[in-house]
């Protein structure tokens, strides 16, 4: 360009947010404006990235529109702003250092799938990379694990302790290279390395045969604990029972289901019946475990998910675990390197100690893993993926929603645990913690509090956390506040379970407005000090009515008969029969229960000693579940509901009655009774009348989910509801949603699910972070 043209020059300055950084979204930029002749920079900073450029106007206007709308998967721009500004003497385009100043509100990214490019390089023998177990490029590989501080940049992350060699260092620095900035860039001269040690940390082969000794062992009915992104999994043949029941005992672990991992899709089809859906979210960036059923011809081991036709399969996603699975050969166990329960292991030292009992081998490197993650878990509803545990290719990603100038942080619930902090337009989600059971996952829950509040360089101006006093995540935001705590007086928000629950819905599916939510899950602290769990909440993120629930009944045994599906089986069938039930052997739980047991429980019912109330459609689940003969005694929380879902029929249809009566109305002694209660006596003697029928399993559980769909268009008719939210754990059951959307559908009424977060206590976070920014103040105005 000559100066004589100068009039049709232009230079704007572009700012651009979204997933900017460490997706090769620089070398894109710097490439467009190479073919369009322009000159100028492009730097990133802690809200994204920034450039100038200066060329004739039509060239800018191309160069806007083309950066805007067509980066390269996976980069993205959400939001852009434009403005111009005056010219510059430069020669060319460049890409300058990034720039770590201001307010951070850029995109932290999740780690990304190995693309087909690395997987090629590492098959290929003539490669430089040919077998390299860290392979990544711009487009795939660790981000979140590796990164220490903000902005994204190779000093900033685990592997600034490994100096690239010379042809990484060149690829790193050309800017037509796929490795152009790729931060955790490395081969085998230059990069990390793996070990496959001893509980002694004492190698056991040359590491050069790491992964195929590694490999023997898991054929030969081993346990070996492998260091992936996020920590690490303890691995077995899925083909080999014995090796499957030597993992959970070991792991004690009996009965929930055990995630298994495969080579390519390819393999999954051979084991699993996936639709196009489910194949896409597999093979997708992400690369979650999805929930697909079984085949029958599948020599995957029955002991890898008893007792349910679904399996939770996801591909190799890292060039570790492909390489391993080169090896093996048959599908693998790849599950949570922890104890039950405990957050999984990240650190090969650590590993080796608390593992010490359950593997025989670690394969481990030494790229260090900066904060924890474990997979995530997907299924289809609907046509539509929901996440049912969110971490590993999707969290920290923002859910966006309206601005706000108060920074939040909310600490979640007591189980399936994450954390989330609102800044801006946006709230950060965190990756799953757990249940807060153990003093491990409690300190894991601190450690990422102050892991986000670090990153993003922020102190919330709130702090908002369940109502219930004795959740771990409550008493932390009251240790945080505390006189002398980290965060001291700092306000605190407290909010009800359910109704984080709904915010939760409304902004993950981007809704505003007043909706009906049907809240249903295990437990929730209600404001009346019952345990809710069966809830038709009228209302947004600003406040809500309880317009119905289940009708309490007593809760046997507290929080603990979440366990054991049979105490609320015998709690129900008290509240609709009364003492006479307990001579009715010919009903499962009543004949699984002791006599000398059946005498101390009805006293407990009838003095009401040990038995809160409470409107858990959960534990509903559970009383049918056990009452139909399904589950026996002791069990996992949400199996009732899991084993009920599987066991529904097509072909049924007609629902148990649950009626719904008016409650008496709310006053100065019952002031948050609801309109209408569902009783449950009227479905518990249809229940036991087809049991004692000898009815199949498969009729029970499909009246009984009718029943549900049936109760919750009928609560929406009698509210008048357009738009109808379904949220809480309850909603993970397919059956139960699905069946909800085309009921309400048929009414022409709306309905929501959730998608970017979990319908489970994993979204909870979410939820309290828009409760308390819509500014419920704590006795105002639902208390
Ligand atoms: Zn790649
Ligand atoms: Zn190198």
């Amino acid at each position: 360009m000559s100066d004589d043209k100068s009039s049709s020059i232009v230079r704007i300055r572009l700012r651009l947010r979204g997933r900017v950084q460490g997706v090769g979204f620089r070398p894109f930029v710097y490439r467009t404006a190479q073919a369009l002749n322009l000159r100028g920079w492009v730097q990133n900073d802690n809200q994204g990235a920034l450039l100038e450029v200066q060329g004739e106007r039509q060239h800018v206007d191309a160069f806007v529109s083309k950066v805007v709308s067509e980066a390269p998967s996976p980069a993205h721009v959400d939001t852009f702003n434009q403005e111009s500004c005056p010219l510059v003497p430069e020669t060319g385009f460049a890409i300058i250092a990034s720039h770590g100043q201001g307010p951070i509100s850029a995109t932290i990214l999740p780690e990304i799938s190995t693309c087909a490019d690395c997987l090629r390089e590492v098959d290929d023998p003539s490669n430089r990379r040919y077998k390299y177990p860290f392979t990544n490029c711009t487009h795939c590989g660790p981000r979140f694990t590796i990164i220490q501080s903000l902005p994204y940049d190779r000093p900033n992350t685990s592997m600034s302790i490994f100096a690239m060699c010379v042809d990484c260092q060149r690829e790193y620095e050309d800017p037509l290279d796929r490795r152009f900035h790729a931060q955790p860039n490395a081969c085998p001269v230059c990069g990390p390395r793996l070990r496959l040690i001893d509980r002694n940390r004492q190698d056991i082969v040359a590491p050069a045969f790491a992964i195929s000794r590694a490999a023997e062992l898991i054929q030969q009915g081993l346990i070996v604990a492998a260091q992936g992104l996020g920590g690490f999994h303890l691995i077995v043949d899925a083909t080999h029972q014995a090796a499957v029941r030597l993992l959970r005992q070991r792991k004690h672990r009996w009965e929930k289901p055990l995630a298994v991992m495969v080579q390519n899709i390819e393999q999954a089809r051979e084991h699993i019946d996936f639709g196009p859906t489910e194949e896409a979210l597999l093979t997708s960036p992400e690369g979650p475990i999805v929930l697909g059923r079984k085949r029958k011809q599948s020599s995957i081991a029955s002991g890898v998910a008893p007792d349910t036709p679904f399996l939770g399969v996801m591909l190799a996603t890292t060039p570790l675990h492909h390489l391993l699975l080169n090896h093996v050969n048959t599908p693998i166990v790849a599950t949570s390197g922890n104890l039950s329960e405990e957050p999984i292991c990240i650190d090969p030292r650590e590993a080796t100690i608390r593992l010490a009992e359950i593997a025989d081998a670690w394969l481990v490197h030494d790229r260090p893993i900066e904060r924890h993650m474990d997979d995530s878990v997907v299924h289809i509803v609907c046509g539509e993926p929901q996440l049912l545990r969110r971490a590993r290719g999707y969290a920290p990603l923002p859910v966006f929603v309206s601005d706000s100038k108060q920074v939040v942080l909310a600490l979640g619930g007591h189980q399936k645990n994450t954390i989330a902090l609102g800044i801006g337009d946006r709230v950060f989600v965190s990756q799953h913690i757990g249940d807060l059971e153990s003093l491990e996952t409690k300190q894991a829950l601190e450690r990422v509090v102050f892991d986000f509040l670090r990153l993003y360089a922020v102190t919330p101006d709130i702090i908002a956390h369940d109502r219930h006093p004795d959740y771990a995540s409550t008493q932390l935001a009251e240790h945080l506040t505390a006189q002398r705590g980290p965060l001291a007086g700092i306000p605190r928000v407290a909010v009800q379970h359910h109704h984080a629950h709904l915010a939760a819905c409304l902004a993950d599916a981007n809704h505003s407005g007043t909706v009906l939510g049907v809240v249903w899950d295990g437990s929730g602290l209600g404001l009346d000090g019952t345990i809710w769990g069966g809830e038709f909440l009228l209302g947004d993120c600003t406040g809500f009515e309880r317009v119905a629930a289940i009708k309490p009944y007593p809760l046997l045994g507290g929080e603990a008969a979440a366990r054991e599906p049979r105490r609320a089986a015998l709690a129900l069938l008290w509240t609709t029969f009364g003492a006479r039930v307990f001579y009715w052997e010919d009903l499962p739980p009543i004949a699984d229960t002791p006599k000398a047991e059946r005498a101390l429980i009805l006293k407990m019912l009838e003095r009401k000693i040990g038995t809160p109330l409470t409107s858990s459609v959960g534990r509903l689940f559970d009383a049918v579940a056990s009452l139909s003969g399904l589950v026996k005694r002791v069990s996992f929380e949400g199996r009732g509901g899991m084993l009920l879902e599987s066991h529904c029929d097509e072909s049924v249809v007609n629902p148990y009655p649950l009626r719904v009566i008016d409650a008496e109305p709310a006053s100065e002694s019952f002031p948050h009774n609801p309109r209408w209660w569902l009783d449950s006596a009227s479905l518990i003697e249809a229940v036991a009348s087809d049991v004692r029928n000898g009815v199949p399993h498969e009729v029970v559980a499909t009246r009984f989910h009718a029943a549900l769909i049936a109760v919750t268009v009928e609560i929406a008719l009698r509210t008048d509801a357009k738009v109808v939210a379904l949220t809480g754990g309850c909603f993970q059951n397919r059956r139960l949603t699905a069946g909800c959307v085309e009921a309400l559908a048929r009414q022409q009424i709306r309905v929501v699910v959730h998608n970017q977060v979990p319908a489970n206590d994993g979204g909870l976070s979410l939820g309290q972070a828009l409760v308390a920014r819509a500014g419920l103040r704590p006795g105002k105005p639902q208390d």
